[in-house]
């Protein structure tokens, strides 16, 4: 394929505005012309019988392996929080933005509103929005030819975004490229721009979504290349590959992953410790956005201090952990990174959250700016906000940077011996209530036991607050009378069941769930 053919671009939208239902459009009308990627896999497909251009998209989130977007628009629910963010993404990047506004059928859809939003919001013209039902097709013809009109085709120079990386045990770090210009064939010696180091490609092909090898992949296709690299870390995401001896300027890539939320993780027992450090490594050769540190800790004994990209991601890190490696660890309620300054503390002004501004982007929406405290919207701010919001409101999120606060750091003690993985960070104004809050939470998530137990709270040695577990002798076979003996069995398995999930602290059992329940607000 000639490369003056060839064009990339995105499709992005904010969740349930129509990303899948249009990509499968296109797909019933290009055939194998158009080459789709999914976060992992690429599918080469059509674009009609005689026509030559080749289109390849992408459904998340290599924006930057792109031309052009489409910013798909609900013609119902108009510009949400993540259309602004994609928008953004996308300008900064100098693509160009194609405006879609889809579910024209709907009843209550208002193409005209949502029209009006985009002029207001973007500075996009109205005309250059496209209509469409990607539900019934209409007008999505119209859709791939603005695409061949107004996104231009890709460069000359072989240079290629690495989007993905993964680990295979036999053949070493397999990268996933798109291929911005040129082409690249097996036996070419390659750089990496981010290490500067070279590779000789011993293997590549398309991805479709599978690996199919061939000799030489082209401009605006998407495959993999395989060149003895050893670690992820070496073909990293958003880095860019060139020919030896043809530099080319680096691609804007993408934001270097950063950590913004921290968690401890500890094995349920130390006897598995081993086995949990294995299937850590493992996850983390096919995550390189995760970061990970050795810690240990009186109470959990040794364990590591990882980093995720948001909570979702240390979800998501966790099932696949406990799922794929029947690991059962125990993770410490999440925090942000703070810098800590050694300094008089009062002398500091200290804000929380800051309106930074505000626009209407019709009568019935604003848009509203603030700078948040991470740890103020890390845990549940989402489903709070979408709760109060009937569901209308709708949330994206940026790094601002460090700011000074005036923060203290609170202990708790059960029974008098103070928790590390408890100890957490607040804002000074909010030391007692935060306090209070959390003994209270940690009563309702730790079972009664033999003893009385103490919950405290304690800045430095004083303690600000307190509750009380009382003792409880628990027998399960107290409610058995005689002889049943199997209804007896299943009461001891049920129990037995229940401890497994406890996590023993001094001669305390504590829930694995309380590190991370006591700081939900309710
Ligand atoms: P995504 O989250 O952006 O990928 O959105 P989907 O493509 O999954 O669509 C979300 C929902 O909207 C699905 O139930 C679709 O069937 C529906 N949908 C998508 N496009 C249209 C459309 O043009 N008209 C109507 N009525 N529904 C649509
Ligand atoms: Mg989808």
């Amino acid at each position: 394929f000639p490369v003056e053919r060839i064009r990339n671009f995105s499709i992005v939208a904010h969740i349930d505005h129509g990303k899948s239902t249009l990509a499968d459009r296109l797909l019933e009308i290009t055939g194998d012309f158009l080459q789709r990627v999914t976060s992992r896999c690429w599918i080469n497909c059509r674009w009609r019988e005689n026509e030559e251009s080749l289109l390849n998209y992408e459904v998340s989130r290599s924006i930057s392996a792109c031309q052009g977007v489409l910013l798909i628009v609900d013609a119902n629910q108009g510009i949400q929080a993540q259309t602004v963010a994609n928008f953004y993404l996308a300008f900064e990047a100098q693509l160009t933005i194609i405006p879609v506004i889809n579910k024209i059928d709907l009843k209550n859809a208002d193409p005209e509103r949502v029209e009006k939003q985009i002029e207001k919001v973007f500075d996009i013209p109205k005309e250059e929005c496209i209509r469409i039902s990607a539900k019934l097709g209409t007008n999505v013809d119209q859709v791939l030819q603005e695409v061949v009109k107004r996104i231009p085709p890709v460069d000359d120079l072989f240079k290629a975004l690495v989007f993905d990386s993964t680990f295979d045990h036999y053949r070493g770090v397999v990268a996933n490229i798109a291929l911005f210009g040129g082409r690249v064939s097996r036996g070419d010696k390659i750089v990496s721009a981010h290490l500067g180091k070279s590779y000789e490609v011993n293997e590549l092909g398309l991805l479709r979504p599978d690996e199919h090898p061939t000799e030489t992949l082209y401009a605006g296709q998407v495959g993999y290349v395989i060149a003895g690299m050893k670690e992820v870390k070496e073909a990293q995401i958003g880095d860019t590959l060139y020919l030896h001896k043809q530099p080319v300027e680096a691609l804007p890539g993408f934001k270097p992953a950063k950590s913004m939320v921290f968690a401890g993780m500890y094995p349920m027992d130390q006897s598995e410790y081993t086995a949990l450090r294995s299937a850590v490594e493992k996850l983390m050769l096919n995550d390189s956005s995760v970061t990970v540190q050795k810690d240990s800790s009186l109470a959990l004994g040794a364990g590591w201090r990882l980093g995720f990209l948001g909570l979702l991601h240390m979800e998501v890190f966790n099932q696949r952990l406990e799922q794929e490696y029947n690991a059962s660890v125990i993770v410490t309620a999440p925090t942000v990174p703070y810098k800590a300054v050694l300094a008089s503390a009062k002398l500091i002004k200290s804000r929380r959250a800051v309106q930074k501004n505000m626009f209407y982007i019709d009568e019935h929406r604003v848009m509203i700016k603030y700078i948040f405290p991470l740890n103020e919207i890390v845990v549940d701010f989402y489903d709070q906000l979408k709760s109060m919001s009937s569901g209308y409101a709708s949330f994206d999120y940026e790094d601002a940077g460090y700011e000074a606060a005036d923060l203290i750091k609170m202990d708790f003690l059960l029974n008098g011996r103070p928790v590390e993985e408890l100890a957490t960070i607040v804002h000074k104004d909010k030391a007692y209530s935060a306090g209070k809050a959390i003994c209270e939470r940690l009563k309702e998530s730790i079972p009664r036991q033999m003893f009385e137990i103490a919950v405290q709270a304690a800045i430095g040695s004083k303690i600000i607050a307190r509750e009380t577990i009382k003792a409880y002798r628990k027998n399960v076979l107290a409610k058995c009378y005689g002889g049943d003996v199997t209804r007896k069995m299943k009461l001891l398995k049920k129990q037995a069941e229940g401890k497994k999930k406890l996590r023993r602290i001094g001669n305390i059992d504590v829930p694995k769930d309380a590190f991370i329940n006591v700081l939900k607000r309710k």
